[in-house]
């Protein structure tokens, strides 16, 4: 029988802390997890080597399910981003091994395609109106047929979604998190003006988003939702924490912006209510926070079953084994809505060569077994272990904000 002989954990960059799992069988063929948490890498990777890579050694590879009800239920502490996430890594590995022991890609494992290719939202900001706009085109040109919006809000350093200078937004910069200022009435006089001002310029021929980063409370956020109304968001996305999930009824009661949560959940039962009492149009788990491929596409699944369509977060916090995943599944799902998508850096897709390509605002990927993306340990070497942390918002009398 085929057995995994080997688990290995590796912590480096490029401009991050990836965390990635290697999973090699006794027939030499190899499997990629993501296991990054952003600003808590160390403590996923420290779950994978100490707690679950012995418990690997020996099982057989190709028991997927089994392996997941193995871990999840055998730990007796269920749940929560740091479980979640290794054995996201763990099962997405294996999907990878199955992939390639049978010669196919994962979507085809998963039934097929349901679409041509994936359509993928990008990220435009401005640190004012005007290079915003400005930024809206250069990927209107570029060929996004979704686009989500954030614009710095005046006198308001730091606000989020905002790209300093040219390079890829990172707001895990600092050893020591950095503190911003957050000015909530600011944002709701600010934020309609510059959506507003993105559809008088480009029309409605394309999809506009806007994340709203878990800021306000219930009523602030049916207030930001009805001022928007004229704009037609896509979604507004996180309006409110996601820990208060009956924050979304009453924010529905008063406008039909529709709302996407989900990014920080990390289980079926943190959507259930979500998606069963229908407070959601868009459901944003991910493969590496929500327990990889086989518990996502049962979070998915469940959402079908309400319309609730699918919106997976795919910011460049995830590494490249995450959004070649995130492709193969969001080919396959029926209620697919949209993926995030950033392009990863130069430097990071020489560490990981991946198959995704993007294509026209789709991205897609090739007939690869597997997942389609490797690990080159020895260009990961040379970007070892830095800490970094996100920053942290604070009020205008210095209390803490969500961030
Ligand atoms: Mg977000």
């Amino acid at each position: 029988m085929t057995t995994i002989e080997r688990a290995e954990v590796f912590v480096a960059g490029p401009g991050r802390n990836f965390v990635t799992l290697r999973i090699t069988t006794s027939d030499g063929v190899t499997g990629l997890g993501d296991a990054t948490l952003n600003g808590r890498e160390l403590a996923v990777a420290s779950y994978l080597r100490d707690h679950v890579v012995p418990l690997l050694i020996g099982r057989d590879p190709a028991r997927i399910e089994d392996l997941w009800q193995y871990l999840y239920r055998g730990v007796y502490w269920r749940r929560g981003p740091v479980t979640m996430t290794a054995i996201a890594a763990v099962d997405t590995a294996l999907w990878d091994i199955k992939g390639k022991v049978a010669g196919l890609p994962v979507h085809q494992l998963l039934g097929g395609r349901s679409r041509d290719g994936v359509t993928v939202y990008c990220h435009a900001s401005g640190t004012d109106i005007p290079s915003l706009l400005d930024d809206v085109a250069r990927f209107r040109e570029a060929g996004y047929r979704a686009v989500r919006a954030q614009a710095a809000v005046p006198d308001v350093g730091g606000t989020y979604g905002v790209r300093k200078g040219t390079g890829i937004y990172e707001p895990a910069n600092a050893a020591l998190p950095e503190e911003q200022l957050w000015d909530t009435e600011a944002y709701l006089r600010f934020a309609p003006t510059y959506l507003t001002a993105v559809r008088e310029e480009f029309g409605f021929d394309f999809h506009l988003l806007h994340d709203v980063h878990h800021r306000l409370t219930p009523i602030e956020a049916a207030r930001f939702g009805k001022s928007v109304e004229d704009a037609q968001l896509f979604w507004m996305e996180d309006p409110t924490p996601a820990e208060n999930q009956e924050a979304f009824r009453l924010i529905r009661q008063h406008t039909t912006t529709p709302i996407a949560v989900g990014e920080v959940l990390t289980s079926i039962w943190d959507v259930q209510h979500l998606i069963t009492e229908q407070l959601i149009d868009y459901v944003r788990t991910t493969v590496v926070h929500a327990g990889g491929i086989t518990h996502l596409r049962r979070i998915f699944d469940l959402a079908a079953l309400y319309q609730v369509r699918t919106g997976s977060h795919g910011a460049t916090d995830l590494s490249p084994i995450t959004l070649a995943a995130a492709v193969q599944v969001d080919l396959t799902v029926p209620n697919f809505g949209i993926q995030e998508y950033m392009e990863h850096a130069e430097v990071t897709r020489e560490v990981f060569p991946s198959g995704v390509t993007l294509s026209d605002g789709l991205l897609d990927v090739d007939d690869t077994p597997g997942l389609g993306v490797e690990y080159d340990e020895k260009a990961a070497a040379r970007y070892p272990y830095d800490p970094k942390y996100l920053p942290v918002a604070r009020r205008r009398d210095g209390s803490v904000h969500d961030w």
